[in-house]
This record gives structure tokens, C-alpha cells and sequence, in this order.
């Protein structure tokens, strides 16, 4: 069971000051992710790109102590939150640094990312800075044939995604369009399918942008319309709050308390697997 779209290092204090964006303990990195593998996960997709505060490193020792698979993302988020150095750079060196990420390892160390993202953009427009991202992630992924995955908050903003990825030249097949649950417009999500690319309902428990509720009727009418295999489920933990050592219900929450919610709702198991085991493994194999 994979959540292709969670934090397990980030500090974002310098930039939000808010210190519930804080997750650089590598002790309730253990203890949280444990209580993910106790209840049947195996695998994590940490898209703390650039900027964000990631640690390569450590994510590589906690996967190894809590015997998880993690997989790094890399990229940029928006552009609020990228790095000053990002400013100097061409295309050109962009693509080039997130080839390197990829196919070497992160800067000084022989992680390697598996992921462009989360490739942010602002909710209501996209940038000059967020479009030469965009496109030199296009370039990133023509080369290595990863997997990309965005922010696209609150809007209809991921059609525009979409769109210049498109334009960019990459492979809609391999693009995930996140967040879209903070978005609970439904005709959104299927013209977005309809488009050749994947949709993640990764703010799940998230109750501030939408019930898990009214996600798991929405998730019932998505698979009734034919897209189940297009479809991933997260969480996007980021937040002190969301972890159970400060009151949340942490990386389990999809297994433990969203998946009922569909099966009450008459999915079958067989369709709960393929939206957390065959869909991520799908997405990241390219079969
Ligand atoms: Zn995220």
C-alpha cells in the first residue's frame, strides 16, 4: 500500500512562521511512520522538494530503520517558496540540476529522487518562475521518464497545469494533477481525466477543505464514470497537527478511517487495491 503524496522532513518556519511546519525529528519520523507499516503500508512518496527543507538522508535511514520503502520527490513548489538561487538559473540548468537529482543523486549525497514534485503553482494564476519550472520539468521527465506531480490548491488551476505541461512536451500519462480534493467540484475532476492525466485525492483528512465524506461519494461517482485506475489516494501529512504524536491520526489515516468510507459506500476491496497498490505501482512503473 503505497500514499504517493506525503511530507516526512520539511521546515517551512523561515518562510511561513508557523511552527507546526516543522517535521525534522527523525524519532517521530520512526514512531509515525511504525504505526504505517503496523497497519499494512509499505511505501511513501515524499514530495519535499527544493526549498522546503528535505533531508535525503535521513529519509533513507528512517526507511531503513522502520523497513518502508521511501521515494524522494524533487522540483519546486510555488513561488513563494522557492529558493533565492532559483532566480539565476536557466531552463536549461534547471532541467539539468533535476536530471542530476534523478539519475545521480541529490546534491553532496547518492540519493536519488524518483519523483518530479510537488511542482507548485499559485492557486489562481501560474508564474513566469512556476512556468520555467514547469517546463524544464517537461525536459526532466522526457529524460528519465518519471512520474510528475503538483499543487494545483483551491482552483480549477490544474486545467492551466495541464495545459502547459502539454505544451512543454510531457507525458500526460505520467502526470498527477494533487490536491484536487481541495477542489470539490467533481465536473473539474473529469474534465482533468479527460484530459489523459491522473488525479489525486491526497488532502485526504484534511476536514478544513472538504470532508472525507463528501470525498469517498465523490471517489464513488469518479469509479462509477469509469476512472478508478487514474485515481490515488494521500494524505499530504505536513502539518504537527496531522501527526498522532500531536493529536492527529497520522499516515494511517487513509487505511484506517478512509477506506471504510468506500466500502460502506459498496467499492469492493478489489477497487481499494487498485487505488492504493496497483495505481502508485502503475504510475511509477509505467506498465
Ligand atoms: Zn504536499
Amino acid at each position: 500500500m503505497t500514499l504517493p503524496h506525503e511530507h516526512v522532513f520539511m521546515d517551512l518556519y523561515e518562510i511561513t512562521m508557523n511552527s507546526h511546519l516543522i517535521l525534522c525529528d527523525p524519532e517521530v519520523a520512526r514512531y509515525e511512520l511504525g504505526f504505517f507499516k503496523e497497519c499494512g503500508g509499505s511505501t511513501i512518496v515524499d514530495q519535499t522538494v527544493h526549498g522546503l527543507g528535505s533531508d535525503p538522508e535521513a529519509l533513507r535511514e528512517v526507511a531503513r530503520d522502520v523497513g518502508i520503502n521511501i521515494i524522494a520527490g524533487t522540483g519546486f513548489y510555488w513561488e513563494k517558496f522557492h529558493p533565492p538561487w532559483l532566480r539565476d538559473m536557466t531552463g536549461r540548468d534547471i532541467a539539468a540540476m533535476l536530471v542530476k537529482d534523478l539519475a545521480e543523486g541529490f546534491y553532496g549525497t547518492d540519493v536519488r529522487a524518483g519523483i518530479l514534485g510537488e511542482i507548485g503553482t499559485h492557486h489562481r494564476r501560474i508564474s513566469a518562475a512556476e512556468e520555467r519550472v514547469i517546463r524544464a520539468c517537461a525536459v526532466a521527465q522526457r529524460e528519465t521518464g518519471v512520474p510528475i506531480s503538483t499543487h494545483a490548491l483551491f482552483t480549477r488551476i490544474g486545467m492551466e497545469q495541464v495545459r502547459l505541461f502539454e505544451e512543454a512536451g510531457a507525458n500526460l500519462d505520467k502526470l498527477v494533477i494533487g490536491h484536487v480534493d481541495t477542489t470539490p467540484d467533481v465536473d473539474y475532476h473529469l474534465e482533468l481525466l479527460r484530459r489523459g492525466v491522473w488525479i489525486a485525492y491526497d488532502a485526504i483528512g484534511q476536514l478544513d477543505k472538504q470532508t472525507d465524506e463528501r470525498r469517498a461519494d465523490a471517489i464513488v461517482r469518479l469509479i462509477g464514470a469509469g476512472y478508478r485506475d487514474r485515481i490515488l489516494l494521500s494524505t499530504d501529512v505536513g502539518k504537527r497537527g496531522a501527526m498522532r504524536s500531536y493529536g492527529g491520526t497520522g499516515y494511517d489515516h487513509v487505511i484506517t478511517r478512509f477506506l471504510p468510507l468506500l466500502w460502506e459506500r459498496g467499492i469492493s476491496k478489489d477497487d481499494t487495491t487498485a487505488l492504493t497498490v496497483d495505481n502508485p505501482r502503475r504510475l511509477f512503473s509505467g506498465s
